[in-house]
């Protein structure tokens, strides 16, 4: 069965050297590992870091032959593209602005000879709102990307603020979804995670941020005012299907801009995905909540592996019709893939 994964990650060089150079939080830097070795550890904040090893490095950098090879084998057919986080929107607006728009060209060229295997979300420096709205613009209309990505907070700050509806509203209009990606918790959450370190990314730190992002966004009343908006969250919603009928049961109007109830905002303007949540039982509660008309495959590469995801995919007890939409059929309808 075609399989178009929508969670599917690249770095490109000239943002690899932006990293490398920098000397604030975020940045790449090669340190010792304690027995003498030298490795490179991304330096997320103060507090939170990883290994980059040359393998994620290479594996990122390569949007071609090699890539392609590894879809084949594990029987990816296309991947949607979007850029691995530190993103672009936590270096200074100018910088930010200028290096999304040299990512989306870059991108755009190199997947141009593999239009049947690849297709892109657009890197957006979306501290400046307006100027991300522009770009999310050109990048649809011009570079052909089918939607935006959002690294989740920008400096701490969530994006049901005011200011930066001005994005929604430009994807509403375009007709695209925005991928609400997780990144590590703002510093007031990091500093409540802190004495256990583990619990700071993809564990639980991730889930925890993006799903108060996603209910923020709700609970702003975004979606009354450009109700064609779509976002789209990985990781089968972040928790927030488990939670749904609970959230509806003891919504309360006050301090509330929304109209309408959390599950009704949850089943008209948010798809989730598969990506990195390769549990049958996790997989058939959200499947019940939501139905397959708003799921898609991902895999979360190079994070994930393809196998494990195609494998997962093929092995959950659904009829195959709602299969093949959660496969592909609904990635076809919401991109125009
Ligand atoms: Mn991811």
């Amino acid at each position: 069965m075609k399989k178009i994964a929508l969670e599917e990650h690249f770095i490109s060089q000239a943002h690899l050297d932006c990293l490398r150079a920098r000397t604030d939080f975020p940045r790449l830097a090669t340190v010792d590992d304690g027995s003498g070795n030298k490795v490179e550890r991304l330096l997320r904040t103060p507090t939170s870091s990883q290994v980059y090893t040359p393998r994620r490095v290479s594996q990122l950098l390569d949007v071609g032959a090699g890539r392609i090879a590894e879809m084949d084998r594990s029987g990816v057919d296309m991947q949607i593209l979007s850029m691995t986080g530190p993103g672009v929107e936590e270096f200074d607006h100018a910088t930010g602005t200028a290096l999304a728009r040299d990512i989306n060209d870059e991108v755009a060229d190199k997947i141009k000879p593999n239009r049947q295997r690849f297709a892109a979300f657009a890197t957006l420096a979306y501290g400046d709102p307006a100027a991300a709205a522009d770009e999310l613009e050109r990048a649809v209309t011009r570079l052909g990307f089918v939607g935006g990505k959002l690294n989740s907070h920008v400096g701490g700050e969530y994006l049901d603020e005011r200011k930066y509806w001005v994005l929604f509203e430009r994807a509403a209009t375009l007709g695209v979804p925005i991928y609400l990606h997780p990144k590590e918790p703002p510093q007031k959450m990091l500093d409540l995670i802190a004495p256990y370190p583990t619990l700071m990314m993809a564990t639980w730190g991730f889930a925890a941020d993006t799903s108060l992002h996603a209910m923020r966004l709700i609970a702003s009343g975004l979606f009354d005012a450009h109700p064609r908006t779509k976002i789209i969250l990985g990781h089968l919603g972040e928790g927030i299907p488990f939670w749904l009928w609970r959230m509806d049961n003891h919504w309360k109007k006050e301090g509330c801009r929304a109209n309408r109830l959390p599950s009704e905002y949850f089943r008209d303007n948010f798809l989730v995905t598969t990506s990195g949540m390769f549990t049958q039982q996790t997989f058939l509660c959200v499947y019940q909540v939501l139905g397959a008309d708003t799921m898609m495959f991902a895999v979360d590469y190079p994070s994930e592996s393809n196998d494990a995801g195609v494998q997962f995919i093929e092995s959950v007890p659904i009829c195959e019709a709602d299969k093949a939409k959660i496969c592909h059929g609904t990635a076809v309808k919401l991109l125009g893939v």
